[in-house]
């Protein structure tokens, strides 16, 4: 691994087609390496396809079944809708990071050579690395992730996770809803949650703080890392 990288990903969960949007607006701007794990069909499929920064990977929700409501089909059509929706995919994240030996033995069965569905928060004082699992998956850990970033105690800067121990792995990711509410606490998401599919109200309820929330951190990030000059790449070249 090279010690000068460092990988975005972003889990779109959803998100309306404006709030999506606004996210790739700013990725195409700064024209940094991104991985989309994809929740959902969407016409702007086809711009991050038409944009050779996007990569995509899938991010499959497995919460119906462990809610009892398998109306969508077990684990392996659940894997499969997506893959189907998104067949480039190499890499795979589950929704809520939702795991099992069965999951992972499924992702590599349809094609997928490496997952994101191990957290490892700066605040644990680990470094990640990739390995390779049994399943002759690559695993990658993550080190950032904006939602749980809301509920550390003592908030690690973005240098600071840059700086950390040079040959560790660094993963970053984010959520476009949160990007676009610059999410500074997991309360202003959840009060906004009725309004997250009408765009213009979701507008009230952004966060103007340009020192704290997801998107203040992504900015920072990027200038950072530039001022370091530390890469970004693609989590999938790690799969190889
Ligand atoms: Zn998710």
């Amino acid at each position: 691994m090279t010690a000068k990288k460092a990988y975005l990903t972003m889990d779109t969960d959803w998100a309306s087609d404006e709030v999506l949007a606004f996210a790739l607006d700013w990725f195409e701007a700064e024209a940094i390496p991104v991985t989309i794990f994809i929740t959902h069909d969407t016409p702007l499929l086809a711009r991050m396809r038409a944009n050779p920064i996007f990569r995509l990977g899938i991010h499959p929700n497995f919460y119906p079944l462990l809610n009892a409501k398998p109306d969508r089909g077990d684990y392996r059509e659940t894997i499969a809708a997506l893959k189907t929706l998104v067949p480039e995919a190499a890499v795979a994240r589950s929704h809520g990071l939702v795991d099992a030996g069965l999951i992972l033995n499924e992702f590599k069965a349809q094609g997928i050579k490496g997952d994101s569905n191990l957290f490892l928060p700066f605040s644990s004082g680990i470094s990640p690395k990739p390995f390779r699992h049994y399943t002759g998956l690559r695993r990658l850990p993550y080190f950032y992730e904006d939602d749980a970033y809301c509920l550390e105690a003592v908030k690690a800067s973005p240098e600071d996770h840059l700086r950390l121990d040079p040959s560790g792995l660094k993963i970053f990711n984010f959520h476009p809803i949160h990007l676009f509410l610059n999410t500074e606490s997991t309360a202003r998401y959840d009060s906004s949650r009725a309004v997250h599919g009408d765009f213009a109200k979701l507008s009230d309820w952004v966060n103007l703080s340009a020192d704290e929330g997801a998107f203040a951190f992504i900015k920072r990030l990027s200038t950072a890392a530039r001022e370091m000059k530390i890469e970004w790449d693609w989590i999938e070249t790690l799969c190889d």
